[in-house]
């Protein structure tokens, strides 16, 4: 499982003093030797580096914001037509909206709330194991009590 965040994040121009060493661009690995250059997610880039990975547009223009999912960097525009709605969650089947945290596992997405043991509701956090059967998220428990009587009644013991 994997909590993906959904969170924009700031770009700024920032300008070298004369005195320090040129750094290095985060997306073509040259050395920068502009006087000014985009700081954004912790990196430094050359301005004409920086770049949606769909539709190209140049993201350093003053008070822009980025997004990135899954280590694509991409403009607002693109962000909200290819993760705009995040899906349904598997447990309530309501809509997640964009911008929201959501819990994947396999090809299933969560509210953070819902992703529960649907048995005994114990939450799971990153690290945790988890199991899915017949699309129901279990804990390992539950799962293996499951598997073993060959159904997940509850049976008595
Ligand atoms: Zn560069
Ligand atoms: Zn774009
Ligand atoms: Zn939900
Ligand atoms: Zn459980």
């Amino acid at each position: 499982m994997e909590m993906v965040p959904a969170m924009p994040a700031s770009v700024s121009l920032v300008s070298l003093r004369s005195r320090e060493k040129p750094r290095a661009c985060a997306g073509c690995n040259g050395k920068i030797r502009d006087r000014f250059m985009l700081q954004a997610l912790d990196r430094y880039w050359h301005e004409d580096c920086l770049k949606c990975a769909c539709c190209d547009c140049r993201l350093g223009q003053l008070g822009s914001t980025l997004y990135t999912r899954a280590n694509l960097i991409l403009c607002r525009r693109d962000y909200l037509s290819l993760f705009g709605v995040t899906g349904n969650c598997a447990a309530c089947s309501k809509m997640i909206p964009a911008f929201e945290m959501v819990m994947r596992a396999r090809d299933n997405v969560y509210h953070l709330d819902c992703f529960a043991c649907q048995l005994c509701h114990q939450r799971f956090h990153v690290g945790d194991k988890f199991f899915l059967r017949n699309n129901m998220i279990l804990c390992q428990l539950d799962y293996e009590s499951g598997y073993l009587n060959g159904s997940t009644d509850k049976q008595s013991q």
